[in-house]
This record gives C-alpha cells, sequence and structure tokens, in this order.
C-alpha cells in the first residue's frame, strides 16, 4: 500500500502539491558572471529555484572538475541576490557540514545514487534531499536508496530521473518516463525529471519536458546557460536563453490543463 503522498519544502518551492516548478541552471557554475545572468534570465521566466554544480564528477578526470570550495560564497550571493532557493550536488559525506550553509537542499547525483555512506549521512541531515537515479540502477534500486536515506531521519526526498544506460545510443540516456508515473503511483515522494541528462540533446529537452509535465512529474531540472558552447561541462544539452523563455511559454500553456499551475 502506498504511503501518503508528501510534500517537500526547498526554501519558499513547495514540490509534490497541486504546482508544478521548474529548477533551472547552469550544469556547473562557471563565473559570477555566467551564474549570476543565468540565475537572473531563469528567474525572470519562472523559475522557482536555481541549480548549479560545484562539484562536478566527471568521467574524464581531466576535464573541468567544478570551481568546488571556492565558489561557496559567489553561490551564495547569487542565490541571496534573487531570492530563489539553491540546490547543488555533494559527492562526499565531507563537505556536509560547509556546504549545507551554501545550499537549501542536496542532490545526490546519478554516479552516488549507490553510496551508501553518503546517503548515510544525508540520512542524518535537515535539508532535502534530490535524488538522482543512478545511470544504471533499475527503479527498485533508486527506491530503496530512498530508503537508506529515510531510515536514518531525513524523509524530505525528492525523486529525480534522469535517465538511465540502454542498448539505445541515439541519445545520451534512455529517459524513462515510466518510472516517473510509477514512482507518483508507488511512493509517497515528489518526483522530477531532468530532460537535460535524460536525453543529451538540448534540441529534445522542450518535447520531452512536456511530456514528463503530462506524465505527472511534479517538475523540472532544466540545465540553461548564457552561451551553451562555450559551457564547461554539458554545452550540448543545454538550453541557451531563448530556448528557456521558449519552454517556459510552451510549459505554461499545457499546465493548467493538467490542473497545475507554476506557483
Ligand atoms: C548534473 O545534474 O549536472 C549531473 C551531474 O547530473 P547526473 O548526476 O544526473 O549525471
Ligand atoms: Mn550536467
Amino acid at each position: 500500500m502506498k504511503k501518503p503522498s508528501k510534500t517537500v519544502k526547498i526554501g519558499s518551492m513547495t514540490l509534490g502539491g497541486s504546482g508544478f516548478a521548474v529548477i533551472a541552471g547552469p550544469c556547473s557554475v562557471e563565473s559570477r558572471e555566467q551564474f549570476q545572468t543565468t540565475a537572473q534570465w531563469v528567474k525572470k521566466h519562472g523559475a522557482q529555484a536555481l541549480r548549479g554544480g560545484l562539484f562536478k564528477l566527471r568521467t574524464d578526470p581531466s576535464s573541468f572538475q567544478g570551481l568546488g570550495e571556492d565558489a561557496y560564497k559567489l553561490a551564495f550571493s547569487v542565490k541571496s541576490e534573487t531570492n530563489l532557493p539553491f540546490i547543488s550536488e555533494i559527492t562526499d559525506p565531507r563537505q556536509v557540514s560547509d556546504l549545507e550553509e551554501v545550499v537549501d537542499a542536496f542532490q545526490v547525483g546519478s554516479r552516488n545514487m549507490h553510496n551508501y555512506a553518503l546517503l548515510k549521512e544525508l540520512g542524518q541531515s535537515r535539508k532535502p534531499i534530490l535524488l538522482k537515479r543512478g545511470l544504471a540502477a533499475l527503479y527498485k534500486e533508486w527506491i530503496l536508496a530512498a530508503e537508506h536515506i529515510s531510515k536514518w531521519g531525513n524523509d524530505q526526498i525528492v525523486l529525480c530521473e534522469r535517465g538511465i544506460r540502454t542498448f539505445e545510443t541515439s541519445t545520451r540516456n534512455t529517459f524513462d518516463l515510466n518510472s516517473v508515473a510509477l514512482a507518483k503511483r508507488d511512493t509517497p515522494y515528489p518526483v522530477l525529471a531532468d530532460p537535460s541528462h535524460g536525453t543529451g540533446d538540448a534540441s529534445l529537452v522542450i518535447p520531452m519536458s512536456l511530456a514528463a509535465a503530462a506524465a505527472g512529474a511534479d517538475g523540472l531540472l532544466i540545465e540553461v546557460h548564457p552561451d551553451p558552447k562555450t559551457a564547461l561541462s554539458d554545452g550540448f544539452q543545454s538550453l541557451n536563453f531563448k530556448q528557456f523563455e521558449d519552454l517556459m511559454s510552451r510549459l505554461n500553456r499545457i499546465l493548467p490543463a493538467l490542473q497545475r499551475d507554476l506557483q
């Protein structure tokens, strides 16, 4: 039997109620100018929270690893200026105490969904946790990962489908909308969809965002960059400003039919 649905509050944003949430920003925080202009743009067009990676776990160790602690101040000041909650990935349990001063929710990335030591640590934090599905994780393993957090006392969990590796190579990942509908049906947690990583292709992000909303997702995690071709990570899947504006105007047209609205 499904437990009653939960809403999770991340700063001023509520996930899992009748509202629909858009969390947007760059894959990586690269500079003040890049993060600030992106934050202002996504806010102006209706995003309710900011994303931005500080610690990046890259497949190639020689590629950009994120600004890390050096960007805590910068991230904090942009979040304060825009007055939007900020979500960023935690990659190591030793980051908890300092990073929790900067973020409104911790993101557990795909590569760490099976990192049970990290999940245990986050289970003892009071911050909400955005738990991404592992890149090759079964649906069931993802839901059990949420239990690894909740068993230590933190039930402020938001699930996020970000695509999985399958035999299909035409897109970076196979975006599994089945799991969004399944998690909404069978778990008490709010469910987000990340079509940026789910598709790995900016030109597919708008159609799959609309599909995710129609499938019952409570919101979206979207990568946006002022100039995607110069991005230090995931530029190929990042929306430019115009594309983000377009996404929001299309969402605004379909959400009323789904009895939801951007709060
Ligand atoms: C990200 O959100 O930029 C990210 C690294 O995501 P994932 O863990 O899903 O690859
Ligand atoms: Mn990314």
